[in-house]
């Protein structure tokens, strides 16, 4: 009997990252934690159980050294400790042997489940035993067993660098929204594309969609009734289009869409070792975004000048407490190494707000998550051992190529002083130790990413070593539009006159007071803006690795002369629509 095909359904969104994905929906449920769940081979049998003994040891060592924190606090007589120590020691010896684990081996084993399920599932049973004894002391040691537990999954399946979803080849996720340190954890080896509810263009998740080189749609609404797990899928990143059981002539016709777009890739590629020069000779530096290590091999390939924003979140994301400073020089070291001379601009952490919430610094509640509370540097300022241990680890790093240092989230001269001291901190207590350091400390930057900070540019440029302008926040922060949310998306628009001036405010602060500065909000990556930033007076650009060549073929055809006299007119005028309508005919006809 013929089977009924099932109908093909459009669910249309943002398109937020290039490129064409055709795969099987992996639906994340709303609410569910994000724990892959997968049988193993007997042949994997060995490996899963040594992972989950790593789990343990790594549990146990974190577990140790909250203890002594705490014990040290207690004999400070910062807190009244005795419960809490008691809870850890025994936290400690269920980590050492107890039901949980060996019953999570044994499942390991028996019914062939990663480590995370095994956990999962032993906990589950435990507690459910405990629950119908009904008894007030077995109902704690459940919450004992949950806690256990939730850290063993979490040392699990958050470990930064490893991916979250060990989700099955071709996959494309599909949930009511993803994090941005979700979307940090996804393998893009594993997954063809991304679909959510939520979300906008501008947010950090799509942000590192683009990084991942994962076609994306985001703030589709309705795509959760219109999508299980397992079928068929196909995901539009440049229409904005998901397509639910897409039919044979509109697979047909997406791969050729696709086809045309790898083409348009391997043309773009023989760009890489072309310098970036105008066609009246104006050299512009085109350096590279990284939010991931593994973008690296892109950016190399791309031939970037450089890493103009290293997002240093990736290392803090997906870990209940923050990387110490050997981890973070490592890390960062890594990432140096790799540039091969290039100067990294590694900048602060910059947690909070849409990037998430952050579960060692649960002291600032709310605060932390919100755009207009502690985040960036204010949060680095307020947690000055973070910043000082990530200073230190840049120093260290920085003895293995070029680099620079950038403070995000700036609204006062006072924040980079404090952040001038914190680093001649770090520096002194590294000399201390023996460390050896260049004898300059790196350059000392500021974002430009609040309206304040714009409009105060001539005071930051004196006391910073250079600026990089967030366009991103920027934009957000002048037309209070939330950048990760769909339902403004439609509004956020960079080339608002108020977003312009106070470009062209700080740029020329910065030219007045001889600093360098660089475009790294995502304008810069776009060709369409390309004319306006060079015209503006900017010389260094940074973006995604994945835009460097389409920038570069911009600038190889431009005239900076006529670049600068639209620019003139488009700074001249207050429509936004009149402006985005002289960009738009100057990058078709420039005159
Ligand atoms: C920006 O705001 O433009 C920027 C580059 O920083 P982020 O996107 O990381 O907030
Ligand atoms: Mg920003």
């Amino acid at each position: 009997m013929a089977q009924k095909l099932a109908s093909e359904r459009i669910v249309e969104g943002l398109g937020v990252s290039p490129g064409v994905g055709i795969g099987v929906a992996y639906v994340c449920e709303s609410g569910s934690p994000r724990i892959p769940e997968y049988r193993i081979r007997p042949a994997d049998i060995e490996a899963e159980q040594r992972r989950l003994r790593e789990a343990v040891v790594r549990a146990r060592r974190q577990l140790t050294r909250l203890r002594s924190k705490t014990r040290d606090r207690a004999a400070a007589n910062e807190c009244a400790t005795e419960e809490v120590l008691y809870l850890l020691d025994a936290y400690i010896m269920m980590l050492k042997d107890s039901r949980l684990l060996r019953g999570a081996y044994e499942r390991i084993a028996g019914e062939r489940i990663n480590a995370e399920s095994a956990v999962q599932a032993e906990m589950a049973a435990i507690c459910d035993s405990f629950r119908t004894m009904q008894d007030a002391y077995l109902s704690a040691r459940a919450e004992d067993i949950r806690e256990v537990g939730n850290r063993l999954v979490s040392q699990l399946t958050k470990e930064p660098g490893k991916p979250l979803f060990s989700i099955p080849h071709g996959s494309v996720i599909v949930a009511e929204e993803l994090t941005p340190a979700e979307t940090a954890q996804i393998d893009p080896e594993h997954v063809v594309g991304i679909a959510a509810q939520m979300g906008g263009p501008q947010g950090h998740t799509a942000i590192l969609a683009r990084a991942l080189g994962l076609p994306a749609v985001l703030g589709a609404a309705g795509l959760m009734d219109a999508v299980r797990s397992g079928d068929p899928i196909l995901v539009d990143g440049e229409l904005g289009q998901i397509v639910v059981h897409p039919t044979p002539s509109a697979l047909q016709e997406y791969r050729r869409r696709r086809g045309e777009r790898q083409e348009e890739e391997l043309a773009l590629r023989k760009l890489a070792g072309q310098p970036a020069v105008t066609r009246d000779g104006v050299s512009i530096s085109l350096q590279a975004n990284v939010e991931l290590p593994m973008e690296m091999e892109h950016v190399v390939e791309a031939g970037a000048a450089g890493i103009g924003l290293l997002r240093t979140e990736f290392m803090f994301m997906n870990r209940p407490m923050p990387p110490n400073e050997e981890e973070q020089y490592l890390a960062l070291r890594a990432l140096i190494e790799r540039a091969g001379g290039q100067c990294v601009t590694v900048r602060t952490l910059d947690l909070g707000g849409d990037k998430g919430p952050i579960p060692f610094v649960g002291q600032f509640g709310d605060s932390a998550t919100s755009p207009l509370g502690i985040r960036g540097i204010r949060l680095s300022l307020a947690r000055a051992e973070l910043l000082e241990t990530q200073f230190r680890a840049i120093l260290r790093a920085g003895a293995h190529g070029p680099v620079r240092i950038l403070l995000p989230m700036v609204t006062a001269v006072s924040e980079v002083r404090a952040a001038r001291d914190v680093l001649a901190r770090a520096a002194r207590r590294l000399y201390r130790r023996g460390v050896e350091l260049p004898a300059a400390l790196p350059p000392l930057g500021t974002m430009i990413e609040v309206p304040g900070a714009a409009l105060t540019a001539d005071a930051l440029a004196l006391v910073s070593d250079f600026f990089a302008i967030g366009s991103n926040d920027l934009t957000m922060y002048t037309l209070a539009i939330d950048r990760s949310d769909q339902r403004v998306a439609h509004l956020y628009n960079p080339l608002h006159p108020g977003v312009l001036r106070m470009i062209q405010f700080a740029a020329a602060a910065a030219l007045r007071a001889r600093i360098p500065v660089c475009v790294c909000g995502e304008i810069a990556g776009d060709p369409r803006f390309t004319p306006l930033l060079v015209g503006l007076g900017f010389r260094e650009l940074s973006m995604a690795a994945s835009n460097i060549a389409r920038v570069k073929r911009r600038i190889l055809d431009l005239d900076l002369l006529a670049a600068q006299r639209r620019t003139q007119l488009i700074m001249d005028e207050t429509d936004p629509l009149r402006i985005q309508v002289l960009l738009e005919e100057f990058n078709v006809a420039p005159v």
